[in-house]
């Protein structure tokens, strides 16, 4: 048996963690089993699905590093992917089920449900529909001519149950006291989810369904549709889901829920993906920094836990400083070169990213974000500083300040323009003056890069290079006054 998985988001939002996380299972199953992965579009909801929501979908699965054998954009043997183009298909199973008896046209009214739900209520027991108002083939015939289609609802058998073994949660019964006769067609000749998500999964041969478990009470409603298209089921993998650090259900109040959000903070894909990789799977040894490689190697569902699995944002900092240190320092000054080109609205020249790369190790030694660290370096590439105000009032109206520029203009003037070099001369220059580094270099570094913020200070000295530091600290000396 070939493994087939799909990922089957509604782009009726930007790709939630959540969903990251579970296209990020199904490719890494697919991977381990050297299956296909399908993504295909549930967009039967014409009103709430946008041309904005699908492209972020795309978008982020390709930040992510997530491709797809099979589906929307890339094709494959069962047309476009999109559930919007397979309404006819959806229909004809609806009415081969009435035909078989597995499924009727119904007559009930908001009315008559309401009164179930009521009775229900009021006995204590669950508010199933059982098909009491269900139609003959006739009756409804009559009112499709009359021009309003009743919907078909699919006939549960109770007394019954649906059990299956779930990759993740083990045995899961359902007894079909609890599961009501539900809809598959609606009256406009709409599929439901149930249906049109069934209908495909078996269409496209899907060995293995990998999803959320906020899905998991519809499942024996998929397994009775799929069984009455006498098609054989798949294994089903209820993934937990995510909250929040206080162990709440994962929402806005806990930060970013998008995909795009990390893209946008600045997180860099792999650390994203490792991050996603192990909420709720576990590659064994309590590691927690697992290649990419590693994770197709060692993935199993059996592996992946059934308890709701922690998405703390402290968390992935750490971790995309982890993998901001992996980077060579001529990758991190390419990547951070990009973002501070695009904050100067130009290219940096040779020479420029050059300099990033000098002192890439250093900054990478610290960094958990490259949009926290862009600002940081922007004094290497302007004419003119910008001082960080709070930076500025903190340092240069010590009485020190305006002794400690006066002498770094001498004392950087005639050094050596190394690391060691200005270090010696800027060190003699303070102990002539009796001041301590602690003191005497907040005003240098503000005076040089603008902040009380940047990489380490001699470093940064020489990568500024000696005519524009004399020039700032000229700018500066004008500045305090
Ligand atoms: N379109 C459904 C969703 O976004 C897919 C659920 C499933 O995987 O069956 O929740």
């Amino acid at each position: 048996m070939t493994v087939r998985v799909r990922f089957a988001p509604s782009p009726t939002g930007y790709l939630h963690v959540g969903g990251g996380r579970t296209a990020l299972y199904n490719w890494l199953f697919a991977r381990h089993h050297g299956g296909a992965f399908i993504l295909r579009s549930d967009d039967t909801d014409a009103q709430r699905s946008t041309d904005e929501f699908r492209a972020d979908i795309l978008d982020s699965l390709g930040w992510l590093g997530i491709d797809w054998d099979e589906g929307i954009e890339v094709g494959g043997s069962h047309g476009t992917y999109r559930q919007s183009d397979r309404f006819d298909r959806y229909r004809e199973v609806a009415e081969g089920f009435v035909a078989s008896g597995a499924a009727y046209y119904d007559a009930a009214t908001s009315d008559d449900l309401k009164l179930i739900r009521d009775q229900a209520t009021a006995s204590g027991s669950s508010p199933v529909y059982d098909g009491r108002h269900q139609l003959s083939i006739e009756a409804a015939q009559h009112r499709v001519a009359a021009g309003d289609p009743p919907p078909i609802r699919f006939a549960v058998l109770r007394p019954g149950e649906t059990r299956f073994e779930d990759a993740v949660r083990g045995e899961v019964v359902f007894d079909h006291a609890n599961v009501d006769d539900f809809v598959i067609l609606r009256s406009d000749g709409s599929p439901t989810y149930h249906l049109a998500s069934t209908v495909d999964d078996v269409d496209y041969a899907i060995t293995h369904v990998i999803r959320g478990e906020d899905i998991l009470s519809s499942t024996p409603k998929h397994i009775l549709i799929t069984e009455a298209m006498g098609a054989e089921r798949p294994t089903y993998a209820h993934l937990s889901l995510l909250n929040g650090p206080d162990g709440k259900k994962l929402s806005k109040r806990h930060g970013d829920t998008a995909i795009r959000a990390y893209r946008d903070a600045g997180f860099l894909p792999p650390a994203v993906v490792n991050f996603l990789a192990i909420l709720g799977w576990s590659p064994g040894d309590d590691e927690e920094i697992v290649s990419l490689q590693d994770m197709v190697e060692r993935f199993e569902l059996g592996s992946v836990s059934k308890n709701p699995a922690v998405f703390d944002t402290t968390k992935l900092e750490w971790m995309n400083g982890v993998y901001i240190r992996q980077m060579s320092p001529e990758a991190f000054a390419i990547e951070l070169g990009r973002l501070v080109a695009g904050d100067l609205g130009r290219e940096l020249s040779e020479a420029e990213t050059q300099s990033l790369v000098d002192l890439a190790p250093l900054v990478q030694e610290r960094a958990k974000l490259l949009t926290e660290v862009a600002p940081q370096v922007r004094f290497l590439f302007v004419d003119e500083l910008e001082y960080d105000r709070a930076s500025w009032d903190k340092v240069m109206a010590t009485p020190e300040a305006l002794a400690v520029v006066e002498g770094a203009r001498s004392a950087l003037a005639g050094s050596e323009w190394t690391h060691q070099g200005v270090e010696a001369a800027l060190r003699t220059m303070l102990d002539e003056q009796g001041l301590s580094a602690r003191k005497g270099l907040q005003p240098l570094r503000v005076a040089l890069t603008g902040s009380s913020v940047s990489p380490p200070l001699f470093e940064s000295i020489v990568a500024v290079g000696r005519d524009r530091a004399l020039e700032r600290l000229a700018v500066a000396k004008k500045r305090i006054g």
